[in-house]
């Protein structure tokens, strides 16, 4: 480390001439107070027998890595302009993707840009969305062979509705593909584990057009009718492939599937009681009651709609209301982003008063509810189910967007041009040409491996707008705390409140609905 580049002292914000550092705080985070403070009592109560779910390890390797994400002290790089004093420190991040706003938030935000320009072609697009029964939903969350089955028979089934529809307005009968971007959502916007299929559906077909090439047909108009159609397609899809493979069976007096035992409790003894718990509502995951009036959809003995494109039948329920316009850019990010979204989003927790934490819910639930207040150890226990098994993640391609569709390449977005040469001024890092830009393209710059490394953005001086360079990671606990020291910030990270004693849990969650008061849904 060299003595030119160790800060001296704090600097004000954009002194003139003297150095400037530049770091966000997220141990001052609500969701980071929260955690910190509560996460010795988790473990204490799932020491105890308190909890009826153990924590896996990827849930406490989650946990703590959350704790330490951008927080100076655990390590940082160190950034420098050449041609001025401009200095960086950036906090290393933890790159999971479990709940983590911060990590999560930027893989979103590239991965929707990606989407954008690499991905969708400019053609309207819609947003589907399935999800399950309740009885469903423990096993999905944690079997992510079914899960992955489960959603290319949606996808499947949707793309089928897609060609037929425009078959029957004699677009290319049975030659038509539309084509999708799935994700995998785990949890509702309160946070309860709900795995659900979030999909980006091109909305109508490509069909060969008197050139062989394809040409887009948009689908005219969807109707409630429609989707309630698909739904039931896809319910009976998915519910005779779970049937045949012995996952469910049909309770005859009910109609709802029963799930069968596999073994997988015992197998996946942790997993199982997390799930359990995080979807039935016992402890650890707080209680939950939300009423659905249903009204029947004519023509559609059993399915119900809930709100326009919205219908639900058996526990299934199916969203198709979300549109974005070919050209209407705006609505296409936002789009992608909600399917992409972090499970939690920072600025959607508040701290209350009574030791209660809130969720402030995007859009109200159906019956009025704005918000979700629940005791901070029921926060975490939906974080830890909030986190994904290893391996279960992932975007899932198909249609005419699957890597496998010969007509993927003439249909996704031309690439972009050439970028201008990275900047290396000291020819410290290697530096190679531009390939030729294509879609595929698997080239990196050294700004964008640091960026995907160390979540480092930063590469432009502020100041003089010149290159910034990495001078060093910063990693050993003597050399941070050294410079921290320098610049008066907290050598140590703040520190974790002490296990409570119980009863830990106080089971309470209340719904904050519009203009109304709290009710208390059950003690
Ligand atoms: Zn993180
Ligand atoms: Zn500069």
């Amino acid at each position: 480390m060299s003595d030119a580049v160790a800060p001296t002292s704090r600097p004000s914000p954009g002194a003139p001439g003297g150095p400037v550092y530049e770091w966000r705080h997220p141990e001052d985070t609500t969701l980071h107070k929260v955690v910190r403070d509560n996460l010795r009592t988790l473990y204490a109560a799932v020491e105890d027998g308190y909890a009826c779910a153990p924590l896996p390890a990827f849930v406490r390797a989650e946990l703590e890595g959350y704790l330490d994400c951008g927080v100076l002290c655990r390590g940082f790089a160190l950034m420098a302009c050449p041609g001025c004093p401009e200095r960086h420190l950036v906090a290393f991040s933890c790159k999971r993707r479990g709940f983590c706003p911060s990590c999560l938030g930027r893989r979103m935000a590239q991965t929707t840009a990606n989407l954008l320009d690499h991905v969708l072609p400019q053609t309207p697009l819609r947003q589907w969305v399935l999800t399950v029964p309740h009885a469903l939903r423990t096993r999905l969350a944690y079997d992510r062979v079914l899960l992955a089955r489960v959603g290319r028979l949606f996808v499947a089934t949707v793309l089928g509705f897609y060609r037929r529809r425009l078959g029957d307005l004699r677009v290319h009968p049975g030659r038509g593909q539309s084509g999708a971007v799935t994700v995998v959502q785990r949890t509702s916007a309160d946070l309860k584990l709900n795995p659900h299929l979030d999909s980006v559906f091109l909305d109508g077909v490509y069909a060969p057009g008197a050139d062989g090439k394809p040409v887009f047909h948009a689908l005219p108009r969807l109707s409630t009718s429609d989707v309630a159609d698909v739904l039931q397609a896809a319910r009976a899809r998915i519910l005779g492939d779970l049937r045949r493979r012995g996952v469910v069976v049909m309770d005859d007096d009910s109609e709802n599937p029963l799930v069968e035992d596999d073994g997988f409790s015992d197998r996946e003894s942790a997993l199982a009681h997390l799930a359990a718990a995080a979807v039935s509502g016992a402890p650890p995951a707080g209680p939950e009651r939300r009423s659905r009036p249903p009204i029947p959809l004519r023509g559609h003995p059993g399915v119900a709609v809930t709100a326009p494109l919205t219908v639900t039948e058996m526990g299934f329920s199916l969203h198709a209301a979300t549109h974005a316009g070919a050209h209407d850019a705006r609505a296409r990010e936002a789009l992608v982003k909600y399917i992409l979204r972090p499970p939690i989003a920072q600025e959607r927790l508040r701290l209350l008063p009574d030791d209660l934490v809130r969720i402030v819910l995007r859009r109200p639930f159906r019956d009025g509810t704005t918000a979700i207040d629940l005791d901070p150890l029921s926060l975490l226990s939906r974080l830890a189910a909030a986190v994904p098994p290893p391996r279960q993640h992932g975007i899932r391609y198909a249609g005419v967007l699957a890597a496998a569709s010969k007509w993927r390449a003439q249909v996704v977005p031309p690439p972009l041009p050439s970028p201008a040469a990275e900047p290396d001024p000291q020819g410290e890092l290697p530096q190679r040409p531009s390939p030729p830009p294509t879609w595929r393209c698997r080239y990196r710059p050294w700004a964008e491996l640091l960026r995907r490394a160390f979540a480092i953005d930063v590469t432009t001086c502020p100041r003089c707008g010149g290159p910034l360079r990495l001078l060093a990671l910063v990693k050993d606990p003597g050399g941070v705390a050294r410079y921290l020291r320098h610049l008066g910030e907290p050598t140590e990270p703040p520190p974790r409140s002490p296990a409570r004693a119980p009863p830990y849990w106080k089971s309470r969650a209340f719904r904050r609905r519009v203009a109304e008061p709290p009710s208390l849904l059950e003690e």
